[in-house]
C-alpha cells in the first residue's frame, strides 16, 4: 500500500508540467524584445496592447519592448508589460 503511493507521487513528479513550461518560455523570451507595447511617456511605464490602463493612456505610444526598456521604461504592474 505505502509502496504504491510513492510510485504515484514519483509518475506525478516525472510529469510536472512546470519545468517544460519554463522551459517554452526560455525559448521564446529572444523575441520578446521585438514586440510592440504602449509605453506612457509621462508615467515610463509600459503596457501590454491588451492592458485595461493602456486603452485609457492618453500619453502612450506603440514603441517595441526593446526601446521601452531602453528609455527606462517599467512593466505595468497590472499587465506586467505583456510578459
Ligand atoms: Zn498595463
Amino acid at each position: 500500500m505505502k509502496n504504491s503511493l510513492v510510485l504515484a507521487s514519483l509518475i506525478i513528479s516525472l510529469c510536472n508540467p512546470a519545468a517544460a513550461l519554463a522551459e517554452k518560455s526560455n525559448l521564446s523570451s529572444k523575441n520578446k524584445d521585438q514586440e510592440i507595447v504602449v509605453f506612457n511617456q509621462k508615467s515610463h511605464k509600459y503596457h501590454s496592447k491588451d492592458c485595461k490602463a493602456a486603452k485609457s493612456c492618453k500619453n502612450c505610444v506603440e514603441i517595441s519592448r526593446k526601446k521601452a526598456k531602453e528609455a527606462g521604461a517599467e512593466a505595468c504592474k497590472l499587465c506586467s508589460g505583456g510578459d
